[in-house]
């Protein structure tokens, strides 16, 4: 529902209408009288969610999204209700490939801690001491997650020292250092656990360990999609923030983000209004917000160590997604597609070459070489048979360049690996797809970049490097006073709970008491 431009002065601007930003404007609603403390949420396009969304094609329902663990506790909190599926059984599966002779091993993830504990130790033996001994102290360390601050001060650090001991240790090591310590060495085991690493879309050797333990156990303790699509995200927070009488901007993109002597003082919009605010809070890209929204001599001029910051922080990747509408032929429960995410991979130190491409802005795939996400929404929505190939990671090179200069080469280049990511699908996990397919929609790094507003097509926000992950991110609470960036913690979890975070860190704890994460009941 659009609405005016306000004149009088907001109480809270949120820029950005995805995730985290319809969070962050929904907790604000539910924590203030709005008609005295008003709320506006900007968003530069027609519709909220960002990356958050269903599309349709001819009929058939895409997703951009696949899978999300259990966030009912922010949703009951947000106070929003949406329907999701479980997935019962498995969760996930893992094909791998050895290209040269065509052999693919299948590895079935199920859910549930103790479940999937047991089996790694059944079918692993020789390992068995080794994967228990991992497990436990993982599940231990994830569970002081729940006891981390978010603004730590001298004396909560002290005390860290002995509730999260686990966490201290390990903070600053990468998830390949972290693994090593327990000596597991079967490689089987060692692909699952590496495969963990992949869905916070870094290779082991510079994933964080806590972000890689976190996505682990968070996934077995459920992983769920909306049985309405992920469409059902932005509408029902919407409908909820607006039924507070929180004002919306949707086709309205702020321009500046007015700074005085240190303090927000609200935002420009391109067509040249401001609007007052004694609060901001900006989720798009942390780059463009403080480079460009704010201007970086400014935020250097206040503290020179934040700009730094902000020059430093390393984006995450980008994706290429190809959603295939196929005929009623094909039978894809049977194909025991009924899961949350699939990964059809070469194995090995697969990711990380993929990945040491992705850093020199070139495409490493091959036929030897693969990492592919392959998803099937419609066995959770109904209508028609529908999958999506997602092809991480993806550098924005020069994709979005020849989308504007170039359109033929730009749909040649996105056909050529689209089909060469069919051609891998077919061979190895739906045979004859090819000949299922009714529709085609592919996206690339420059789709992400153009709906996103991230120049690097980013779409996991900051990568949780070591270096950019824990007490080494970029901080929430900006050097200025009253403009926040709740931007650092990727995936549909990490933006609802930073819409949260963030209104405490506002209101001085009222919401989670200065917590990072709101408590949970978890299986241990
Ligand atoms: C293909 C794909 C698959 C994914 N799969 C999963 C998954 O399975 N599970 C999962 O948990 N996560 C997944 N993610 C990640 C997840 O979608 C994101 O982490 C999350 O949605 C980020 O939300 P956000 O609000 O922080 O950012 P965004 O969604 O990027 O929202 C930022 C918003 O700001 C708006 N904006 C930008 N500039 C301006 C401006 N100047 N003025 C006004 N508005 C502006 C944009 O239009 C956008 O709506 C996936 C992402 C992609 C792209």
């Amino acid at each position: 529902m659009a609405q005016q431009i306000p004149e009088d002065k907001m109480g809270l601007v949120v820029i950005g209408g995805g995730i985290s930003g319809l969070s962050a404007a929904l907790t604000w609603a539910l924590n203030h009288d709005t008609s005295k403390d008003p709320v506006l949420l900007i968003e530069k396009e027609p519709r909220t969610g960002g990356y958050v969304t269903s599309f349709e094609r001819k009929g058939y329902l895409f997703d951009t999204c696949q899978m999300i663990p259990n966030i009912s506790e922010i949703l009951e909190y947000l106070q929003v209700d949406i329907e999701m599926k479980k997935f019962m059984g498995y969760y996930s599966r893992l094909f791998i490939v050895d290209p040269k002779t065509g052999k693919v091993k299948k590895i079935e993830l199920p859910s549930g801690f103790r479940t999937f504990k047991k089996k790694l130790m059944t079918e692993y033996p020789k390992n068995a001491k080794e994967i228990e001994k991992f497990l436990d102290y993982s599940r231990a360390m994830y569970i002081e997650l729940f006891k981390l601050k978010m603004e730590a001060g001298f004396v909560d650090i002290i005390k860290l020292l002995f509730t999260c001991p686990k966490i201290i240790k390990n903070s600053s090591k990468t998830f390949k250092d972290y693994f090593a310590q327990f000596n597991i060495t079967e490689p089987d085991v060692i692909e699952i656990f590496d495969v963990f690493a992949a869905f916070s879309a870094l290779p082991g050797d510079r994933a964080a360990a806590l972000i890689t333990i976190s996505a682990m156990n968070s996934l077995l303790d459920g992983a769920f999609r909306p049985t309405k699509g992920f469409q059902q995200f932005p509408h029902k927070i919407e409908e909820k923030y607006l039924e507070l009488g929180g004002k919306l901007l949707p086709k309205t993109e702020v321009k500046k983000i007015l700074v005085e002597e240190g303090v927000v003082k609200g935002v420009q919009l391109a067509s040249g209004e401001k609007i007052l605010s004694d609060y901001v809070i900006t989720t798009v890209d942390p780059k463009v917000a403080m480079k460009e929204m704010v201007g970086i001599d400014k935020v250097r001029a206040i503290d020179a160590k934040y700009a730094q910051k902000v020059e430093d922080v390393k984006m995450s990747c980008s994706s290429m997604n190809v959603s295939l509408g196929l005929d009623d032929k094909i039978d894809l429960a049977a194909l025991g597609l009924d899961c949350g995410y699939n990964v059809i991979t070469t194995g090995g130190n697969t990711f990380d070459k993929l990945f040491d491409g992705f850093e020199k802005g070139e495409i490493a795939f091959s036929d030897s070489l693969f990492h592919f996400g392959v998803i099937c929404p419609s066995l959770t929505t109904g209508g028609k048979p529908n999958i999506t190939i997602r092809v991480v990671p993806m550098a924005l090179g020069d994709w979005s360049e020849l989308r504007e200069k170039d359109p033929k080469k730009y749909k040649e280049k996105k056909e050529k690996w689209a089909n060469y990511a069919i051609d891998k699908v077919e061979k190895y996990l739906i045979p004859n797809l090819r000949k299922h397919i009714v529709v085609t929609d592919i996206s690339t790094p420059a789709t992400y970049a153009r709906y996103s507003g991230s120049p690097t097509g980013s779409i996991y926000d900051m990568a949780p490097y070591t270096t950019n992950f824990g007490r080494s991110r970029l901080k929430m609470r900006t050097p200025i006073k009253g403009l926040f960036q709740p931007r650092f913690v990727h995936g549909v979890f990490g933006s609802l709970l930073s819409g949260l975070q963030v209104n405490d860190m506002i209101l001085n704890g009222k919401i989670m008491n200065g917590m990072a994460r709101l408590p949970k009941k978890i299986e241990e």
